[in-house]
């Protein structure tokens, strides 16, 4: 492959993340069709380690990377490579157009024994709804709808859950309650539940010898059967409810 800078999945050194899931990232806010102000201006990716020099330049070579068409047979070949168990998609940056999606379903579809997760607001850019609706329905794919104050609810879909970031506590204490998962941005008070809602157990403040990441926490990468919704759905139509397939 003739590119002299070369694109590439980082290892398993995020914090956050643990060491056993590698990651793949792209420019953040300018690939971001669906971010609201909110969520531009608290953006963890323009911040910390991930804005330094090298990281940026790293994103902008995956960006340039992701549209050419060398970029799904590439991403096919490290899983193959590297036998990633998990992938997070997009630590920073987002969907930013309806081909991109459709590559990452190709990459998703041949490689399925590597489980990958990802949030985004690309869901408020309506080009997109479908494509991203077909990626979350695969059954390696753990796909969530990223919400704020800002972004009004996202649509609620079979089999993919919705997690909404809060900005401060009293953010947190109105968080709807009908999504999966709250993530706090400035935390002040432990706080493992919001309006009812797990927070990340990564970000609840409770402190202890044990550190959660995603690699030990597992809850954002694993498929579960139905998200909060369907099951108060479920409850309140007294049966079973049936995930409608989508080709
Ligand atoms: S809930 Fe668990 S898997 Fe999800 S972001 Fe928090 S620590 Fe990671």
């Amino acid at each position: 492959m003739p590119y002299k800078q070369q694109p590439r999945l980082s290892d398993c050194s995020n914090h956050k993340l643990g060491n056993a899931i590698y990651s793949w990232s792209i420019p953040p806010i300018t690939t971001c069709p669906g971010r609201s102000h909110l969520c531009s201006n608290l953006c963890y990716a323009l911040r910390s380690r991930l804005a330094l020099p090298a990281q940026t330049s790293l994103y902008q070579r995956n960006y340039r990377f992701s549209m050419t068409d060398d970029f799904v047979p590439w991403m096919r070949l490290q899983m193959r490579m590297l036998l990633p168990r998990v992938v997070r998609i997009h630590v920073a940056g987002d969907f930013y157009d309806d081909w991109y999606v459709r590559k990452w379903i190709d990459i998703v579809r041949t490689a399925t024994e590597v489980m990958y997760f990802t949030y985004t607001r690309s869901w408020r850019d309506d080009s997109m709804l479908p494509e991203l609706i077909r990626l979350g329905k695969l059954p390696n794919m753990a796909l969530w709808w990223s919400m704020d104050r800002e972004t009004g609810p996202a649509p609620l879909i079979f089999g993919i859950r919705r997690v909404y970031m809060a900005v401060d506590d009293r953010d947190a204490a109105v968080a709807p309650d009908d999504c999966d998962l709250v993530f706090r941005v400035r935390r002040s008070t432990p706080m493992k539940k919001a309006n009812g809602v797990l927070v990340c157990p990564a970000e609840n403040g409770v402190t202890g010898k044990f550190r959660h990441t995603c690699t030990t926490c597992k809850l954002c990468w694993t498929k579960v059967r139905r998200s909060r919704w369907e099951e108060a759905l479920s409850d309140i139509l007294q049966r079973e409810i049936t995930t409608p397939d989508v080709e």
